[in-house]
C-alpha cells in the first residue's frame, strides 16, 4: 500500500497489504476529504458513445440505475477507464464433465452472498489476481484449499506488517516515515525484479529472505533457507503470453 496508495495521501494502516474493506476506507476518506466524489456520478452507466465528426463531438447516452430514465453528456475529449472485465459475463471456459460434479460451482464474478464454505475442500481454479486473493481469505475458514493453476505463476510469501515500515513510523515523523517506506519498496522491487531477469535460475533456487507468514497474513518465526519456486515448478526465465 506504501506504493499504491496516492502520493497527496499517505497510507498510515500499520499493515502494508491491505484487505479489501482497509482499501474501499481509504479511497472513500480520500474522495471526500479532496472533494472528488462530488465529481462522480454514481450508478450511472454509459450504455453508447457516439462521435460527430461534423461537431467533433462525444455524446453520450447514459441509464441511471433504478431510474428507468437515459440523460446525454457531450465532450470533446472522451476517456474510457472502464477496465478490462465483461462485466455481464465473466470468462468461463468449458470444463469437460462439469455437469457431472456434485459439488458447488461458483465464478467469483457472480458470488453468491450466502455462499457457505467453512470446513469445506476448496478448489481454486487459476492463479491470477483473482485467485490469489481469495486463496488466503478462504484458507482460514475452508477445511482445505487447493489452487489448481495451468499456467505458472511466480508467488513471494511476504508479511502483511511491513517491520522495517513500522520502525520508521515509530522514528520518524508520519510523512517522512511514509516516504522513505515507500521509497524502500519501490527500490527493492525495482533491484528484484533486476535480479530475476539476470539471474534467474539463482533466483528461482534462493532461500527466501521473508519470513513465513501465519494463516492470517501476519509475520510468524523467521523460516529456515526454503525454496521459492511455482507450484508447477516452471524457471521464472520461462515467457508467457499476458500477465
Ligand atoms: C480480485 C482482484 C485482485 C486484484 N489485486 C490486485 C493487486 O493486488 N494489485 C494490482 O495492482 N492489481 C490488482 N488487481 C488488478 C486491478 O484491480 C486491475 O488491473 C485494475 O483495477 C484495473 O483498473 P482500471 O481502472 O483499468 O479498471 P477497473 O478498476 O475495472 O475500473 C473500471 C470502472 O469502470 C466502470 N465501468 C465499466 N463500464 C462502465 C460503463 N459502461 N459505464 C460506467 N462505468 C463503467 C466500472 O464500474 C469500474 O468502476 C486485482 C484484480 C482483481 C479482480
Amino acid at each position: 500500500m506504501f506504493t499504491l496508495s496516492y502520493l497527496f495521501k499517505p497510507w498510515r494502516d500499520p499493515k502494508a497489504i491491505a484487505d479489501g474493506p482497509s482499501i474501499l476506507a481509504y479511497i472513500r476518506e480520500t474522495a471526500a476529504e479532496f472533494g472528488i466524489d462530488r465529481h462522480v456520478r454514481y450508478n450511472t452507466k454509459v450504455v453508447a458513445a457516439d462521435f460527430s465528426t461534423a461537431e467533433s463531438r462525444w455524446t453520450l447516452t447514459l441509464a441511471h440505475r433504478g431510474q428507468g430514465r437515459h440523460t446525454t453528456l457531450t465532450c470533446r475529449f472522451l476517456y474510457s477507464c472502464a477496465g478490462y472485465y465483461d462485466y455481464d459475463q465473466g470468462h468461463s471456459p468449458e470444463f469437460p464433465g462439469i455437469a457431472g460434479f456434485a459439488g458447488t460451482v461458483v465464478h467469483p464474478q457472480f458470488w453468491p452472498e450466502d455462499l457457505g464454505y467453512a470446513g469445506k475442500k476448496v478448489v481454486v481454479i487459476g492463479s491470477g489476481a483473482t485467485a490469489v486473493t481469495l486463496v488466503p481469505a478462504m484458507a482460514g475458514t475452508a477445511a482445505h484449499v487447493t489452487m489448481l493453476q495451468r499456467s505458472p505463476a511466480w508467488i513471494g510469501a511476504v508479511p502483511a506488517w511491513d517491520a522495517p515500515a513500522g520502525t520508521l513510523r515509530k522514528l520518524l515523523p508520519p510523512d517522512l516515515a511514509y516516504k522513505l517506506a515507500r521509497a524502500k519498496n519501490i527500490t527493492f522491487t525495482m533491484a528484484f525484479y533486476q535480479y530475476c531477469r539476470h539471474h534467474p535460475a539463482r533466483a528461482a533456487s534462493a532461500p527466501s529472505p521473508l519470513r513465513e507468514p501465519d494463516r492470517h497474513g501476519r509475520p510468524g518465526p523467521r523460516a529456515p533457507a526454503r525454496q521459492v519456486r511455482s507450484a508447477a515448478g516452471a524457471g521464472p526465465q520461462e515467457r508467457r503470453p499476458g500477465r
